[in-house]
């Protein structure tokens, strides 16, 4: 078997850590649809088109003392579409752009499983992919996340899912990406004791920033 990146754990989630541990709340953010456009599937540094606004809001979070974690189904390398490699491409550009603007990541999950065709990467219901929370439980254990008073930023309404199965205060539902036709369910996932707030993009994380930290 091929060496995997090193930021591929044996459990097969990338899992990569920019920040020391420390006891703080979380801002999960889902990648595709939320920090850049969802052309499906992307894996290509020139398809990359950040979100207007994520930069500023990550600089944010980050004044704030929140913890900014990547949480990403990447079911395309499950099903054999790309590979470790291109997403690791794409992410060191996103970084990139990211830190001109002043914005830092703390750490980024990916999961590769995926429920479609055959491989090692198939798997009906991986406790990785969202909506199951084990990358935002992970990500909690790895780095001290106060989960209490965690939020998700999500285009889909199993980013919503995950986050309350990992119970965490609350979602924010962005109409960028897949968010149109999700909405409706994306606000079904709202449950006492976690929020789902309706917002136009993740521009509008600002304002929950402001009033939570
Ligand atoms: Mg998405």
């Amino acid at each position: 078997m091929a060496q995997l990146p090193h930021h591929v754990d044996d459990d097969l989630v990338w899992s990569e850590w920019r920040s020391p541990r420390r006891p703080a709340p979380a801002l999960f953010l889902d990648r595709d649809g939320v920090i850049i456009e969802d052309t499906g599937h992307l894996h290509k540094v020139h398809d990359i088109e950040m979100i207007a606004g994520v930069e500023q809001v990550i600089a944010e979070a980050n004044r704030r003392g929140v913890h900014v974690v990547v949480v990403t189904n990447q079911s395309g390398i499950g099903q054999g579409l790309f590979r470790w490699e291109d997403f690791a491409e794409v992410q060191g550009h996103i970084l990139e752009v990211l830190a001109a603007a002043g914005a830092h990541i703390d750490a980024v999950l990916a999961c590769p499983f995926t429920y479609h065709g055959d491989g090692p990467l198939v798997h009906a219901d991986h406790p990785a992919r969202k909506p199951n929370p084990g990358m935002l439980l992970k990500a909690a254990e790895a780095l001290h996340v106060d989960l209490t008073r965690s939020w998700i930023v999500g285009d889909r309404a199993t980013d919503m899912g995950a986050g309350r199965n990992a119970g965490i205060r609350g979602g924010l539902h962005v109409l960028t990406g897949a968010g149109p036709e999700e909405r409706p369910l994306a606000l079904a996932e709202r449950r006492t004791g976690f929020d789902v707030h309706p917002v136009d993009s993740v521009a509008g994380a600002l304002e929950m920033l402001v009033r939570e930290f």
